[in-house]
């Protein structure tokens, strides 16, 4: 299967003589040597979603339903292996490999029930102004959809875009990541396994500049969702608006994290950590801007600094381990790489900032945090990816509203007061797609996922998650006709 793309129903030749290289990042060594595909297997999976739309996308809401939850059941019955791989893939502990897989059964069950009460919106009557007529709305699927995913979460990513385009009666080309392929390639072997009409999902792995913009430029994709960082969405969006297509991004963030005075600062540690070494930073809604209460500041960073040095760092499968490697070596250049520029700039180390030197192998980085960082700097604008904090005082509420607005970004944000009052008020005016208060990134099918500001276009999840792939239509007639 490595050897092949998913097209059509079936594993089939690519032409490339190309791999991509898949590594355990605690280990570094090489797990699977994947076929990097080219612009012809991209169209070739095209066309076969193409000749799959026309019947998919007549099918019923309830019949694509059958389909998704029997996917949902496959996942939930190899969760275990499915949740080993992805931890050997991306070196996140074995507790996170297993949220991960029941994140994507709740998303794949979830749309399973979207797209049953699609079938119940169609043909809704309009009450128009104008007499004589009749109007009627129709949701109908957007067509061929190109669905490009990051490396951080990639089951999940891979679950908000196909689970909700397939319910829409969309077809899909999937292009996972290069640097976590395998957990999608299992996708292929349950379609397989379900009967998914042929075509209906393609996979094609390989790199960003071949297949990733294969799928952007390709004339006969109607949509692309894409999730991963800026500078690529920035390349999507040019590439996408060549032909008018329809996009959803979903980018980077600098989610900040506000503790007022009020807080329990032991309950408020816990969640601090969690914002930002879960998945060693590697989160697009990582709290990793931490802005705390002057009066509270001393104590909270106290605490801070003596917890961060007991997390117990390890491979995915130590018993009671806390944080794994950074996925790849690029990360792990990446994120020293900042570490590095905070020090250059002269910023107030408090833990950690440096490669983990108890491993022989693996991309392990010691949890790092960054006091008093001004607001000019690097690490305090910029999204890094990786297990760093950096943190400021406020004085008021107000100054510490403006200091998490300030920037270019708004994916998340994160509250921590004992007043209910004021969490609301404060939560009311932060501009972030997702606010969590008193607790750690809960996300929920249910709710919506996506940015204000440069984290995007769109949203993910929820009912908004499925107009993703609709079009819109009204029939419009004389009440004679
Ligand atoms: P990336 O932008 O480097 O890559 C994302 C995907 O785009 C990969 O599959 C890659 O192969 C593909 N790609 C690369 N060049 C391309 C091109 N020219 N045309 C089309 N596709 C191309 O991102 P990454 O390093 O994989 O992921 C990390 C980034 O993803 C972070 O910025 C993070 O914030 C973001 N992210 C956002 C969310 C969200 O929901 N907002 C979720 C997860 C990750």
């Amino acid at each position: 299967m490595y050897s092949k793309a998913f097209i059509g129903g079936a594993w089939v030749d690519s032409g490339s003589e190309q791999r991509l290289q898949v590594i355990n990042p605690s280990t570094e060594e090489t797990l699977a040597n994947v076929v990097a595909c080219t612009a012809e297997d991209v169209d070739h999976a095209v066309q076969a979603a193409k000749a799959a739309f026309a019947g998919w996308g007549r099918t019923s809401g309830a019949e694509r339903a059958q389909y998704l939850r029997a996917i949902a059941r496959e996942i939930e019955a190899r969760a275990a292996e499915l949740a080993a791989l992805s931890s050997r893939n991306n070196g996140k502990p074995l507790a996170e490999a297993q949220l991960d897989i029941a994140d994507a059964v709740a998303t794949w069950d979830y749309y399973a029930g979207l797209a049953e009460q699609l079938d119940g919106r169609q043909n809704a009557d309009v009450a128009l102004g104008m007499p004589g007529f009749s109007a009627r709305t129709r949701l109908e699927p957007a067509g061929v959809v190109g669905l490009i995913v990051p490396w951080n979460f990639p089951f999940v990513t891979t679950a908000w875009k196909v689970a909700p385009a397939l319910a829409a009666g969309c077809t899909a080309v999937l292009k996972p990541s290069e640097v976590t392929p395998l957990i999608e390639l299992e996708l292929g072997n349950i379609a397989q396994k379900v009967g998914l009409p042929a075509g209906v999902l393609n996979i094609v792995c390989g790199t960003g500049q071949e297949v990733g913009s294969a799928l952007t430029g390709h004339p006969d994709i109607d949509k692309i969702s894409f999730t991963g960082s800026n500078r690529v969405g920035e390349i999507v969006m040019q590439s996408a608006a060549k032909q008018v297509k329809g996009l959803s991004l979903e980018l980077g963030g600098k989610s900040p994290m506000l503790v007022f005075e009020d807080a329990d600062l032991d309950q408020a540690c816990d969640w601090i950590l969690g914002g930002i070494f879960y998945n060693a930073g590697q989160m697009c809604s990582a709290t990793s801007r931490l802005l705390v209460h002057e009066r509270i500041a001393d104590a909270l960073i106290e605490r801070l600094k003596s917890a961060a040095e007991s997390l117990k760092l390890g491979d995915a499968f130590t018993p009671g381990v806390q944080m794994g490697p950074l996925t790849s070596r690029a990360q792990l250049d990446t994120v020293l790489g900042y570490i590095e520029r905070g020090r250059t700039e002269g910023l107030t180390l408090l833990t950690g900032g440096q490669r983990a030197e108890q491993f022989e192998t693996g991309y392990f980085v010691e949890p790092t945090i960054f006091i008093d960082v001004p607001t000019d700097s690097a690490l305090w604008r910029e999204e890094i990816f990786g297990p760093v904090l950096c943190v400021r005082t406020f004085a008021s509420e107000a100054d510490a509203i403006a200091q998490a607005n300030d920037s270019d970004f708004g994916l998340a944000a994160g509250i921590i007061s004992r007043d209910p009052n004021r969490s609301q008020r404060v939560a009311e005016q932060l501009r972030a797609g997702h606010i969590w208060i008193n607790s750690l990134q809960v996300v929920c099918p249910e709710t919506s996922w996506g940015g204000f500001k440069r984290s995007g276009i769109g949203r993910e999840l929820g009912p908004w998650g499925l107009s993703a792939y609709l079009e819109v239509k009204h029939i419009t007639r004389p009440l004679t006709a």
